[in-house]
Parts: C-alpha cells; structure tokens; sequence
C-alpha cells in the first residue's frame, strides 16, 4: 500500500459542492486531464512572490530584481524537469497551444511537417498547407512506427519535423516517443513533443527520449497560473522572427525617418515580447521542482486508482472504454467511453448535479480521434490525478451504473446547449 500523506496535496481537496437535492458532497474532480487542481506548495510559493511582485528585467528596484530572479530561476526548474540540454532554449508562454504555435512560427521556410490525425486540435491545426504531411493514426505503436519511416523517406530534401504527442487527451494512452525519434533522427528529422498530457503523470526525459522540443501547459501539472513553455533548439527559434513583436523582444529600436531600424533580441527574450507573467512562470517552475521530486509515489498513486476505474468501468452495462492501441496498452490517467447509445452530455450533467462529480463529455478537442474511436458518438471522459481519491472513483463507478441501468428520478433539458435537472 502506498502512504497518500507522502504525495503532493492539492488545494480544494475538501471542497463541497450543491447537488440539485439541495445536499452538499465533497467535489470529485475527474477531469484533472482538461486542468489540474492547484498544488498546496504552488499556492504557497505564489502566496510568497505575491508581495515581491513587480516588474521583470527592466526595473532597477529591490521588488524587480526579486521577480527577475525568480523568473530567471524558473528556466531552471524547466530544465531540469525535463532533463533538457544546457543547450536548449526554454520559452514561457501562456500554455501548450501558444507554445505550439510558436514552433509552427519558427521552423524554416518549406519544413515538411509530419504527424498523425488523431492528436489535439493545439498539435494538428497549427501545421497546414502543401507540406504537411497526416498520417492516420495507425492500429498499434509498431506500425506508427513503420508509417513514420515510410513517411520520412517519402518525404522532401530540406528540414523536417516530426509532431507527437506523449499521451493522448483522450485515450491517455502513452506514445512510443523514443522510438518514434529514433526513427525521426535516421531520416535526419527533428521531433517535437506534445507533453501536456504525459508531464502530469510520467517523468519526461528530453535526452534520453532524444527529442527536439517538449511543450506543456502550467494548469495540467497543477500550477493553474496562465503559463506554459517551449523547451528546445535554439538555433530555429533564433533564426525566426519574433512570434509577437514588441518590448523585450527587442534590443535596440533606432529612427531612420521613413522606417525603423529594430535589433530583435536574442531567445528566449525574442519570442517572450510584452510583461511576462512571473507569478504563473514561478508557479509552472515550483510545480516542476515538487512533481519531480515525487513521482514514484505519483505514478504508483495513479497506477492504483486507474487500474479500479477501469475495472469498474468494466462492469456497467453498454460502457465502451475508447482506445487507438487496444486494452492492454500503456496509459496515464485518462478513460473516454461512449455509453450504449447514452446521451454523453446528459450523463455528464447528471453525474454532477445528483452527485458531485465533475467530468467531461464531447470530442475533447481531438474532434479526429474521438470521431473515430466512437463511430461518430461523442464520448464522456473521466481522467485522474493527485486530487482524486478511491472513494471519487468507487462513487463515480456507482453513480454511472445507476444512471445508465435505472435512469434519473429527475427530468433534465436542454438549457444552452448543456442538459440541467
Ligand atoms: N495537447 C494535449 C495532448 C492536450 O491534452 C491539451 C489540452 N487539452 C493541449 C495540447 C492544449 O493545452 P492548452 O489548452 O493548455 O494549450
């Protein structure tokens, strides 16, 4: 058995919610994969900047130099996180969708772009036009594998990228990452990795894993703070124009009368144009320094309770779990299911207001994969973390097994496009 007092606490773990019978429960929080609850030590170490705020780089005075450091400090925690090379430039951005876009920006000119169709909208959109290559998510990890090779020799002379990601929003199924840059690296491609999904639940080794770029998101690693980052080469991100345009992002601005002459900064300041936002850097760095320090008892804390989940899951009438690789494949703490024809979005409404449960319903931003998985249906997704407990999930299991075998003893509609009681 594994202590719990041993694991990272979050904040809201004893929070009551009102159920339409008028009763307060403790909340459930089962969508930790669209956002995570804040650590206790964020929240702390965020209560601690608050007095100190100010801003960074340009202020002279005591407040200034604090958040500097801070803010400096925290490309460090980064690194060391993800095991990044000394090497690799560390941008902060909002979160995983900026950071990728800010990728999709830099690469050079007429760089063959390839990836699969079934990854999150934040990975698949940014990428278009005549040299981006899609490939279909193929049936298990050894034939994306393959179809990456054949993809890559097919591909055109000149630079290439390989987008993945980690683990899947919807499936939480783990990517064969290392393999798949291996094969990246034969062809002379660099690889980028979508970890927004993976980094919350599994330690992420830039080096050994031998990728290119990581990107993730603040609020799914606990520190819901408004940032997130791109870890990387740096000599594409130095090569590109800044991704916004402004102070920061340039050294020196000189009047030329009909034009300006700007020197663009180098990275990462090039690409973090404008106020920085220092609190919610500093609480992505803290969160980096307390997830790396305790992922033994995280991994086997989650491996526990996704193993009940899936078990219950199992045993409720018309429960179809979704997945790209097959039951038996590796996945952090994420299950989508469609429910024997079940109105998802009903279900969902249901599952909070008569039982203080939050999860999520729809195509989770990866209309392709979803889409495909349940044969058009959409699906309701329950995903775990360090806020959930063993009796979220037995109360989860239980109130869906009521809801799809006896229904509600209340009447719901549509209200605003969502079902209410
Ligand atoms: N990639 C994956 C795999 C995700 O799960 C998400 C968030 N659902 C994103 C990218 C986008 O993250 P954000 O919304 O924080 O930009």
């Amino acid at each position: 058995r594994i202590s719990v007092a041993a694991l990272p606490r979050v904040v809201g773990s004893t929070l009551r919610v009102p159920l339409v019978t008028g009763e307060r429960v403790e909340y459930a929080n089962l969508d930790h994969a669209a956002s995570a609850p804040c650590l206790e030590q964020v929240r702390d170490a965020v209560d601690e900047l608050l007095p100190w705020y100010a801003s960074v780089h340009r202020g002279a005075g005591f407040a200034s130099q604090v958040s500097t450091k801070v803010y400096e400090q925290a490309r460090t925690s980064v690194r060391r996180f993800l095991g990044a090379r000394d090497t690799d430039a560390v941008v902060f951005t909002r979160n995983t969708t900026d950071a990728l876009n800010l990728l999709a920006r830099s690469v050079p000119k007429h760089t063959a772009v390839i990836l699969f169709d079934t990854e999150h909208h934040a990975a698949l959109l940014p990428w278009r036009g005549p040299n981006v290559r899609r490939l279909r998510t193929p049936a298990s990890p050894a034939t994306a594998v393959l179809d990456l090779d054949r993809a890559l020799r097919e591909a055109p002379v000149g630079p290439r990228l390989v987008v993945v990601t980690g683990a899947s929003n919807v499936t939480g199924e783990v990517w064969p990452v290392a393999e798949l840059a291996r094969v990246a690296r034969r062809h002379g491609a660099r690889i980028a990795l979508d970890a927004a999904q993976l980094a919350p639940h599994r330690p992420v080794d830039v080096r050994a894993l031998d990728v290119d770029y990581t990107v993730l998101s603040g609020h799914k690693i606990y520190a819901p703070f408004g940032s997130g980052v791109l870890v990387g080469r740096s000599d594409w991100l130095q090569a590109a124009e800044p991704y916004l345009v402004g102070g920061g992002a340039t050294s020196r601005v000189t009047d030329h009368g009909d034009r300006l002459g700007v020197a663009w900064s180098a990275v990462p300041e090039r690409h973090e144009a404008g106020t920085p936002n220092v609190v919610g850097v500093h609480a992505l760095a803290v969160a980096c320094d307390v997830l790396g320090r305790s992922w033994e008892q995280t991994v086997e804390h989650e491996r526990a309770l996704l193993a009940r989940l899936r078990a219950g899951l199992a045993t409720v009438p018309g429960v179809h779990e979704l997945a790209l690789f097959g039951a038996e494949h590796d996945r952090v703490g994420v299950v989508s299911f469609t429910a024997g024809g079940q109105d998802v979005g009903y279900l969902a409404a249901a599952l909070s207001a008569e039982h203080g449960i939050g999860v999520r319903d729809g195509a989770f931003c990866a209309h392709i994969a979803v889409h495909r998985l349940a044969h058009g249906e959409r699906a309701l997704r329950a995903s775990i973390g360090l806020g959930t407990t063993e009796e979220h999930v037995d109360r989860f299991v239980a109130a869906l097994r009521t809801l799809v075998t006896e229904g509600s003893r209340w009447e719901y509609e549509l209200r605003d496009g969502r079902w209410a009681p």
